[in-house]
C-alpha cells in the first residue's frame, strides 16, 4: 500500500451506538482501532466483516470509560486478539474492581499523545461520572475525527478538540422534555442532566450550530437514549437552532445519526 492510499483511506464506522452498547471503528489503510467495546465480539466481528474488515486488522482498543455499555466485550476481545487496551489509570482501576481481568501487559495507561501505526491519538478528560473518563482525537496526519461520547459537559477542553477536528462524533443523549416527563426516577434524571452525565439535544445542537463556520466534513450524533430521545427529536432540535440562527448554508457538512441497532455505513473521511 502506498503512502497516498494510506493517507487518503481514513475511514469511520459506528459498529453500535447507545446505552445498549457502544463501539466505533476507525481505519486507515489496512489497520484499525476500536473506540469502546460495549457489545459482543461476535457482533463486532460480523459488522466489521460487512464493511470489509476483519478483527485481525484491529491493532488497539481505546476506552472512553468503565461503564458497562462501553467495556462489556473487552475481556473477550483481548483474550481473542491479544491487542493493547488504552485507558486512563482510574478506568483500569474501576475495571479491576469489577473483576474484569485482563493481561496487565496489554493494559496501557494513556499518555498525552499515543501513536498506533499511522494513527496519532490525543486523549482528553471529560466530566462524565466514571473516574478518568476520556474523549479521543484521532488523526492520520491528514484528516481527523474526535469521539466525544458520555462527556457530560462541553468543557473548554472538549470544545477545543471538537473545533479542531475535521469530523466529530458527539452525543445527543436525551430530549429534555422526554426525560423530564418520562418514567426515570428523579435521581437518575438529575444524574443524566447534571453536567456529569450526558449532553442533551439542545446543548449539542446549539454548540454545533454556533460553530457551523468550522465547516466540519461530518457531524455524527451518537448515544441516543432509547427512552428519552428519538432521531426525529434530534433532527428537529438541530433544525430549530439552524432556523434560530437564520443559517441556510451549512456548507458541505453532512449530519448523521448513529443507530442503536445496527452499524453505520463505512464513511471515508
Ligand atoms: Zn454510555
Ligand atoms: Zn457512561
Amino acid at each position: 500500500m502506498n503512502l497516498f492510499s494510506l493517507l487518503s483511506d481514513f475511514v469511520f464506522c459506528s459498529i453500535n451506538s447507545g446505552s445498549n452498547g457502544n463501539c466505533y471503528f476507525i481505519g486507515a489503510g489496512d489497520c484499525g482501532i476500536l473506540v469502546d467495546v460495549g457489545i459482543s465480539v461476535r457482533t463486532i466481528e460480523s459488522r466489521l466483516k460487512a464493511i470489509g474488515y476483519d478483527l485481525q486488522c484491529v491493532k488497539a482498543v481505546l476506552l472512553t470509560h468503565s461503564h458497562i455499555d462501553h467495556v462489556k466485550g473487552v475481556p473477550q476481545l483481548i483474550k481473542r486478539c491479544k491487542i493493547p487496551v488504552y485507558a486512563s489509570e482510574s478506568c483500569f482501576s474501576m475495571l479491576m474492581e469489577c473483576n474484569m481481568t485482563m493481561d496487565s501487559d496489554l493494559c496501557k495507561v494513556v499518555t498525552p499523545v499515543i501513536n498506533i501505526d499511522c494513527f496519532r491519538i490525543e486523549p482528553f478528560y471529560t466530566e462524565h461520572d466514571a473516574p478518568g473518563s476520556l474523549g479521543f482525537f484521532v488523526s492520520n496526519g491528514d484528516k481527523s475525527i474526535v469521539i466525544a461520547t458520555d462527556v457530560g459537559t462541553l468543557t473548554p477542553a472538549v470544545k477545543s478538540f471538537l473545533k479542531k477536528a475535521d469530523n466529530v462524533v458527539i452525543e445527543t443523549n436525551y430530549d429534555k422534555e422526554m426525560l423530564l416527563n418520562g418514567s426515570y426516577p428523579d435521581m437518575l434524571k438529575s444524574r443524566i442532566m447534571g453536567g456529569h452525565g450526558h449532553l442533551g439535544n439542545e446543548e449539542t445542537c446549539a454548540f454545533i450550530i454556533e460553530n457551523y463556520k468550522r465547516r466540519w466534513d461530518n457531524v455524527f450524533f451518537c448515544h441516543l437514549s432509547e427512552n428519552n430521545n428519538s432521531p426525529d427529536k434530534v433532527m428537529s432540535c438541530f433544525h430549530h437552532y439552524l432556523n434560530e440562527k437564520n443559517i441556510h448554508d451549512f456548507g458541505n457538512t453532512v449530519v448523521h445519526l448513529l443507530s442503536r441497532y445496527e452499524a453505520s455505513p463505512l464513511f471515508y473521511l
